[in-house]
């Protein structure tokens, strides 16, 4: 027993010495450790990038609206748990704190650090932003993130945005859009001939050009406008987020493709000033956030789209219709008109969408062989 007792403690003994070691090798290992305390285990002094910051994340969306508006308040607890606690992201929806139409502005001045939004509601200030969120006829989402961040699209996306103090991400995508709600069939050139339809970006002036009165509303606005006869028609994103406003309620057409949004492309903005205080973890926690919520959201449109449609479908009024031939092929000539305008006036605009384009035509000759014949391949033997 005494033996046995003994054996024990010197047991104890070497587990003590092996402690100490253990503890002097990991006090070797940090920097500025400051010893051990009563208890024996080891403190490090603080390292200094724990200063601990409270931002505002402000959006254009409706708050909590599904995929779109849920992305920046999954940015805000995977920013929270990434930096135990050190960066709280506080997200504000659409009039909470500052207008959809006035984000990109009150970022830019600091009234919030953070924005969550669509560079192409900026095209008044910014004519090329457009690029950054879609073009008609454009590149797909696969297509678009290879874009911007292997072809060189980011890097022009931050220079467009420098003078506004800003840094733009991308974060978010909604994959390939509806064509949109209306309240009578379009099935010519002729029946789009005055009709008031809310739809932003290039889309907006090609539709004009096809002789419709194109307006811009932010996605709160739209249900109320539709209803009471401003506007006949309306694009928003697609079923999962046009249900949501009920757009089924107030429109009978449910027409596809999406040809003026192929992809739509969601940017958070950052003040510069504001992440220039981060330390570079902090910064690389926020990019590394956005980059997971910008393929969330297409990840959660792909997986909730289908269910949505289906829902519209079986329950409501609704007709789904796919838009003529004549009527596409119409639309995309106008789009290169107004597209090579748009470069014409803007030496910025001819920059970006020479480089989108550019990257297009390349990236197109692998995607038709890839996911276009794909796509064939299911649903069609070969010739
Ligand atoms: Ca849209």
């Amino acid at each position: 027993m005494v033996h046995g007792k003994h054996a024990a403690l010197a047991n104890g003994n070497s587990i003590m010495k092996y402690s100490i070691i253990a503890a002097l090798l990991v006090c070797l290992t940090l920097v500025g450790c400051a010893g051990q305390s009563d208890s024996g285990a080891v403190v490090a002094t603080e390292p200094p990038t724990q200063q601990a910051f409270d931002w505002k994340l402000i959006t254009t969306w409706p708050k909590n609206l599904p995929a779109i508006g849920t992305a920046p308040e999954r940015l805000a607890v995977l920013v929270d748990e990434m930096s135990n606690g050190r960066l709280k992201i506080k997200v504000y929806g659409a009039g909470e704190l500052a207008g959809a139409t006035e984000v990109f502005d009150a970022v830019s001045l600091g009234t919030a650090e953070m924005g969550h939004g669509a560079a192409y509601y900026w095209v008044g200030k910014v004519p090329a932003a457009v690029a950054f969120t879609t073009l008609p006829f454009g590149m797909t989402a696969q297509e678009m993130n290879a874009w911007l961040h292997f072809g060189g699209g980011l890097e022009l996306w931050r220079e467009l945005y420098e003078p506004f103090n800003l840094i733009p991400m991308a974060a978010g995508n909604s994959g390939v859009q509806m064509a949109g709600w209306f309240n009578k069939e379009i099935n010519s050139l002729d029946d789009l001939k005055g009709l008031k339809m809310r739809i932003p970006g290039i889309g907006a002036e090609v539709m004009r050009r096809a002789g419709a009165a194109a307006v811009y509303l932010p996605g709160g606005e739209i249900f109320t406008s539709l209803q009471t006869g401003v506007i006949d028609a309306t694009e928003w994103v697609g079923p999962l987020n046009d249900r949501t406003l009920g757009l089924h309620e107030v429109a009978k057409y449910y027409y596809y493709p999406g040809w003026h949004e192929p992809s739509a492309t969601i940017e958070l903005i950052v003040n510069k000033e504001a992440y220039d205080s981060l330390p570079l973890d902090l910064q690389r926690i926020v990019e590394v956030a956005a980059r997971a919520i910008n393929q969330d959201m297409l990840d959660e449109f792909m997986a909730q789209n289908f269910i949505a449609l289906k829902a519209l479908l079986e329950s409501n009024d609704v007709e789904l219709r796919r838009l003529p031939d004549d009527v596409i092929d119409k639309l995309r000539e106008l789009t290169e008109e107004v597209l090579a305008e748009v470069a014409a006036e803007s030496p910025e605009a001819q920059r970006v969408f020479e480089s989108y384009k550019s990257f297009q035509e390349e990236v197109q000759a692998w995607s038709e062989i890839s996911e276009y014949a794909y796509y064939k391949a299911r649903y069609e033997s070969n010739e």
